[in-house]
């Protein structure tokens, strides 16, 4: 008997559509995957593609998943798993669609097992994974309200878009708004307290030059910004940023994401922390691999999500509590997507609900 693949295609509205470096973020994709053995036994899985992000159209994403499905169709769903693996590498490179049958591979398997993915993955996971909440490149006056709710929620943690130009994510060629970014995190600061941790994530889109600015005025009190995600983009401004931070004696902690998936050698140009996406990894074994292996090179590891949903988050929850990260991660996202249309996946993201500034990893069989 074969594995039968099923896709189930959703669209997903943001609750209110997020500005950032890249452009607007308004709706989400969602393909469902659901994968099911003969023994009845069904595992979910989830692709959450992001063109303007990742380059992975919704047609080719919808393509690959389509070729998946085909290739799990010849095999016998009894065959060993490294034979899964190698043809579901062989069938296919997109990232997104790897991912959803890699989750509902490991659902499936926890399901038949009787156990949580991160039990499966490790002998001592964290009980709960540390988030943030996440402030796109909106208003002052928003995103002091939103940070305000989060701090009544627990978050004690944020992230803050920054590195949009001329006051709106127009990625054309003005300037960069670093006013626009320093009032936006000064509001964040007098909603969140004093002792808030905040990290601001510029998407690569600072010169090395306004990186360097930008970076000595968000440190400086009383923004007192901890750590800073993609300030600039490629290995060599990564280099040279790096460079120039040291000479002006700023110490802040730098966390790579983009350029780390367009140039893998970059990771050892600067950052001290390196943002690992299930999406782009393929799938959760795979980014366990790059994951330790950046670990044992010295570089700390987070693992970030794209406004997955909850499948995807559910998956970034159990790899994160395997790896024991405790710093807090980009998963809190779920909020911001509108699930009143779609109540099955409003049910699961209930389950993912962060509490105190963590989500609780899941400790039913499978990823939910
Ligand atoms: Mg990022």
């Amino acid at each position: 008997m074969a594995l039968r693949l099923e896709v189930d295609e959703r669209l997903v509205r943001l609750r209110t559509p997020l500005p950032t470096a890249w452009g607007t973020l308004e709706a989400r994709t969602l393909f469902l995957v659901t994968l099911t053995g003969s023994d009845g036994v069904t595992g979910r899985g989830e692709a959450a593609p992001l063109q303007a992000y990742d380059g992975v159209s919704d047609d080719l994403c919808r393509a690959a998943l389509g070729l998946l499905g085909e290739a799990l169709a010849e095999l016998d769903d009894d065959a060993p798993g490294h034979v899964v693996m190698d043809t579901l590498a062989r069938t296919t490179d997109c990232g997104p669609a790897l991912a959803a049958v890699d989750m509902a591979l490991w659902d499936r398997g926890g399901r038949r097992l009787g156990r949580p993915v991160a039990g499966m993955l490790a002998s001592d996971p964290l009980e709960a994974v540390a988030v943030h909440r996440t402030i796109g490149g909106v208003s002052p006056e928003q995103a002091e309200a939103e940070a305000r709710e989060a701090a009544t929620d627990g978050f004690t943690a944020f992230k803050v878009k920054v590195g949009l130009r001329d006051g709106i994510a127009s990625g054309g060629p003005a300037p960069a708004d670093l006013a626009g970014d320093l009032s936006r995190v000064a509001a964040v600061r007098r909603a969140a307290g004093a002792g808030a941790r905040i990290k601001v994530d510029a998407n690569g889109a600072w010169s090395v030059e306004e990186a360097t600015e930008a970076i000595a005025r968000l440190t400086a009190a009383p923004l007192r910004v901890a750590a800073v995600e993609e300030p600039v983009s490629g290995g060599e401004a990564w280099a040279q940023l790096r460079a120039a931070l040291t000479a002006a004696g700023i110490d802040v902690e730098l966390s790579m994401d983009e350029t780390a998936d367009r140039e893998p050698g970059a990771v050892n140009r600067g950052p001290d922390v390196v943002e690992v996406k299930l999406a782009r990894t393929g799938g959760i074994g795979t980014m366990l691999v790059r994951a330790s292996l950046a670990q044992l090179s010295g570089t700390q590891v987070a693992i970030a999500s794209t406004f997955d949903g909850p499948i995807g988050i559910a998956a970034a929850v159990h790899a994160a509590a395997a790896l024991r990260i405790e710093r807090p991660l980009g998963l809190a996202t779920l909020d911001a997507l509108d699930l009143t249309e779609h109540p099955d996946l409003a049910e699961l993201a209930e389950r993912l609900t962060p509490h105190d500034g963590a989500i609780p990893v899941p400790a039913g069989p499978g990823l939910l």
